[in-house]
């Protein structure tokens, strides 16, 4: 706690800050009358909330939920992975996509991403659902050095829709077809973002937004789960609800279940948010386009690439790629020392202490996730962003690259 203000208190000494929440007077009043009302859980605010972002996505069923990783976990274990279950993900994300299948003692099956996007590569995916049938030393290729004694059967693809872009849905969807897998996608960077025309989180079988500060649009903590299985919704409701199926008396549970619920204050704020979603989205595409214009010739820097396949995006992080022979993190002390705040984006999962001591992940296993993890540079964005502040950070940025 104590370090976590120390830190914030250094943050405001930055001339523009890394990320900025976007409320208005509107959220503020919301919030208000919530707090005023003295209903702070379970209520109507939860449900307009719900039916707002059901709408929005074009989903029949949202729930909130407390954090985007407790609606990646109830998405677990709606599709029934328990352990040993092997569900196919990458290792170029947040961590929370794959302790999810940790919590249920899965085995998270690396595949590396696409080097434009750092999507998941579906020619790999793939490649490893065909081996994973065939098994054998097919299969075995694609497992972790340890652990892997525990493999069972392929349950799961689990794609990142990375900083905003929809994954490459379309063959995901067939594969899973073929093979009876489940889609769980984690969209919690890609609320409103469009995968050929359809909004990300509508057409895999379970979805997750996340409304953390820094992202599109917040609820401080909060998440939501979306689907269009009306069985799963209802069970997926049920765990949040410390297992308490429709029936089940306040000391009934019929389920092994969580306390994942979202208060009222926060579903109020949320709501809000919510309908001012398409602004704060398209200012965020204004501060995108601000940076491209100023960084997209710079020699040093690659600014991000947006797919065909993404006929919307939305904009979650402004992350440049330096060149190989830029060391980054020596950057983002300079940038610190000029005022500028910036962070690597993603640390690579598979490194991770806990997953290397589980797994036996070595560097070179996932030789894109690790570059994009060496030369990833997320620099300010939020859509309160001014064209100003813009214009500072890249003078900064061209400075800093010069020194
Ligand atoms: C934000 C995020 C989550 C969820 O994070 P919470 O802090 O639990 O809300 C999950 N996956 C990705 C890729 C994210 O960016």
């Amino acid at each position: 706690m104590r370090k976590e203000s120390q830190s914030l208190a250094a943050e405001s000494q930055y001339k523009v800050p890394l990320s900025s929440p976007d409320i208005t007077a509107v959220e503020v009043e919301a919030v208000n009358v919530v707090l005023q009302s003295r209903w702070l859980s379970m209520g109507s605010e939860t449900q307009n909330f719900e039916d707002t972002i059901a709408a929005y996505a074009g989903v029949e069923h949202a729930l909130t939920v407390n954090s985007g990783t407790a609606g990646l976990h109830l998405c677990v274990r709606a599709a029934g992975i328990g352990p040993g279950d092997l569900v196919i993900t990458t290792p170029f994300s947040f961590v929370a996509s794959s302790n999810v299948l940790l919590f249920e003692r899965a085995i998270p099956v690396f595949v590396d991403v696409d080097p434009a996007s750092g999507n998941i590569d579906v020619a790999q995916v793939r490649q490893a659902v065909d081996d994973l049938k065939t098994g054998g030393a097919a299969a075995a290729k694609w497992l972790p050095r340890k652990g892997a004694e525990a493999a069972g059967e392929l349950k799961a693809i689990l794609p990142v829709d990375v900083f905003g872009q929809p994954a490459d849905l379309d063959p995901l969807l067939a594969m899973a077809e073929d093979h009876n897998l489940k889609i769980i996608e984690d969209a919690c960077e890609a609320i409103g973002a469009e995968y050929k025309g359809s909004k990300a989180g509508s057409q895999a079988d379970y979805a997750v937004f996340a409304f953390y500060p820094n992202k599109q649009m917040t609820t401080g903590e909060g998440g939501m789960v979306v689907t269009n299985d009306a069985e799963a919704a209802a069970f997926m409701s049920a765990l949040r609800n410390q297992g308490r199926a429709p029936g089940d008396t306040w000391l009934a549970h019929t389920h092994l279940g969580y306390n994942y619920r979202l208060d009222e204050i926060s579903a109020a704020l949320g709501h809000i948010q919510a309908t001012r979603l398409d602004e704060m989205l398209a200012k965020r595409a204004q501060v995108a386009e601000w940076y491209e214009q100023r960084l997209g010739d710079l020699a040093l820097v690659e600014t991000p690439q947006i797919l065909d396949t993404t006929t919307r995006m939305s904009w979650f992080v402004y992350v440049v790629r330096v060149t190989p022979e830029i060391d980054r993190d020596a950057l983002i002390h300079k940038l610190a020392e000029r005022g500028i705040p910036a962070r690597p984006y993603f640390a690579p999962i598979h490194l991770q202490p806990f997953m290397v001591e589980q797994f036996g992940y070595q560097e070179g296993d996932y030789p894109v996730t690790e570059d994009l993890g060496k030369r990833g540079l997320a620099i300010p964005f939020s859509s309160v962003m001014t064209e100003a502040q813009v214009e500072i950070v890249c003078q900064e940025l061209a400075a800093a690259l010069e020194d």
